[in-house]
């Protein structure tokens, strides 16, 4: 079996040695640069004191240097912690902590990171910065070290925050790598990866979505394209001139891809699939970037627990003339199985929304540091509790609602905010809008909407009232409109309506 990065290499540098595997910018490494720069990163962890399961983290932007060092301490069996640059100095010293890791590698443009995180970290022993990483790499003469197997851990990624503290998911060589045993069977399993594809990294490598896809192009045998940071600018330049074939996105890139004014002149001929998922889509954004961006769409469904997708929505099922599949996340990956429970753990019959639960080989081994939230995720023999609300239909596709946490009950009806942002979205002087639960004497909980104009524009009440009803049924309908200059986002890209909601809930719940 193939299970480990390790298997992947052998296989890339017998059949391709010179093919391309990590570019960024001006450089490139194929598989055999790849095999030799990644047993010198093992040799150099090894060396310098480090042991399997031990962590190392890695705080900056995007960067080749970054995956050529998850990956050669993977081969060890060290677990690599990238931190998003663009959290706080605090945030960053409670993430380094939790890992207890003794090196820090930064990114360029981050040697501040040491100067503002040393005292705060005790335990890290070296921070290591861009240039000084490459040049001990370098200069390390490789030696023979002990591959790290299927069910080592090799990477810690934490969760986004949307809903809570971020929690560390600790994930093995299988969960990266047991769906996705070799590009034919990535064929298989109908994510359709062509063999002469070029992947563009444009998400935060901090995030699956960014982290994820870098690894799984490279292993399946594709050359990742690593893009520092997500700019319009950036992902055009590199769809125009690298020939980038293949990108993800979560929805909120891609909206703001298409505001920008270079965005309809683009020659995206050698763009085949575009990859969107993480948040929920709204159908009229679907509708835009397809009548746009011309690629394929594939709609990808996880999370950083699942070790990013488990569920995925073809293109043939993006058949923009009203087709309700498009409402759809999709159909489970081979090997994947999902459940829909209610609040006593049963099984819910089709078309019924609950709970969805999740089990698979994708299943991360647990959270790092945190039994009890472990235990209440994945106590189920086996199964991941999502927190995300959906239902199953007769075809065997998903379609998610929203989070549970999320879901607001008025008047003893469930409505689910993503439905509504979404039948909201495609108002004429909108911008962004995000919907939530504010307190209500008479319906408990009434739904709110609260929106971002378009520049140049004023947003009536009335008129996103009248809007949204004739769209959805009258109890989804929001009852008020607050309007706001931006939308408070995380680095994922995702509303933290947890904050949006705070000032209406104080002193209530
Ligand atoms: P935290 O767990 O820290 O609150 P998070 O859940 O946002 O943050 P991630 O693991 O990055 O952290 O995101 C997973 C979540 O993203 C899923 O549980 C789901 O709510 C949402 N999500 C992912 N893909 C989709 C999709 N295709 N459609 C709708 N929602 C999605
Ligand atoms: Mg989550």
């Amino acid at each position: 079996d193939i299970l480990t990065f390790d298997d992947f290499l052998i296989h890339w540098v017998t059949e391709k040695p010179n093919g391309p595997a990590l570019m960024e910018a001006d450089r490139a490494q194929s598989y055999a640069d790849l095999e030799e720069t990644t047993a010198k990163i093992a040799t150099m962890l090894l060396n310098s004191g480090l042991k399997k399961g031990d962590r190392i983290v890695w705080i900056g932007k995007n960067s080749d240097l970054y995956f050529s060092l998850f990956y050669g301490a993977a081969r060890a069996g060290i677990v690599m912690v990238p931190v998003g640059w663009r959290l706080a100095p605090s945030e960053w010293a409670y993430i380094v902590n939790d890992t207890q890791a003794r090196l820090v590698f930064t990114g360029a443009e981050f040697d501040q990171v040491e100067t503002a995180l040393a005292a705060a970290v005790p335990h890290v022993e070296r921070f290591i910065g861009e240039q000084a990483a490459r040049q001990q790499i370098a200069a390390t003469a490789r030696s023979a070290f002990e591959a790290s197997g299927p069910d080592d851990a090799v990477l810690q990624l934490y969760t986004s925050g949307t809903t809570g503290n971020p929690k560390g998911a600790v994930l093995s060589n299988r969960n990266l790598f047991a769906l996705r045993k070799n590009s034919a069977d990535l064929d298989l399993a109908y994510t359709r990866w062509d063999a002469d594809e070029v992947v563009l990294v444009a998400m935060p490598c901090a995030h699956i979505g960014g982290t994820g896809l870098g690894i799984m192009a490279i292993a399946s045998g594709l050359p990742a394209l690593v893009l520092s940071e997500f700019t319009p600018d950036g992902v055009f330049d590199a769809i125009e001139n690298r020939g980038v074939t293949r990108l993800f996105v979560v929805p909120a890139a891609l909206h703001i891809m298409l505001q920008h004014p270079r965005c309809t002149s683009v020659d995206y001929s050698r763009l085949r699939y575009i990859l969107y998922g993480a948040a929920p889509m709204p159908l009229e954004l679907l509708r835009q970037s397809i009548a746009v961006f011309g690629a394929e769409f594939i709609q990808v469904y996880g999370m950083t627990e699942t070790t990013g997708t488990i569920v995925m929505l073809p293109p043939e099922d993006h058949d923009p003339n009203g087709n309700a599949r498009m409402r759809s996340a999709g159909k489970p990956l081979p090997g994947v199985q999902i459940r829909i429970v209610d609040e006593n753990h049963a099984d819910l019959p089709l078309g019924q929304v609950g709970e969805i639960w999740t089990c698979s080989s994708n299943n991360m081994i647990g959270y790092w540091n945190l039994p009890d939230a472990t235990e209440s995720t994945m106590a189920q023999g086996g199964w991941i509790k999502t927190g995300d609300a959906g239902y199953l239909d007769e075809d065997g596709y998903l379609f998610i609602h929203d989070r549970v946490k999320d879901m607001i009950i008025s008047g003893g009806e469930n409505v689910y905010p993503a439905e509504v942002e979404s039948a909201i979205f495609g108002h004429p002087d909108v911008l962004e809008v995000a919907v939530i639960g504010v307190p209500d004497d008479k319906w408990g909980e009434a739904v709110k909407a609260v929106c971002v104009p378009k520049s140049g524009c004023e947003i009536q009440e009335d008129s996103v009232i009248a809007w949204a009803r004739e769209r959805i049924a009258g109890f989804k309908v929001p009852r008020s409109v607050d309007v706001i200059p931006a939308l408070p986002r995380n680095a994922s890209g995702k509303i933290l309506r947890k904050d949006l909601r705070a000032p209406y809930w104080e002193g209530r719940d």
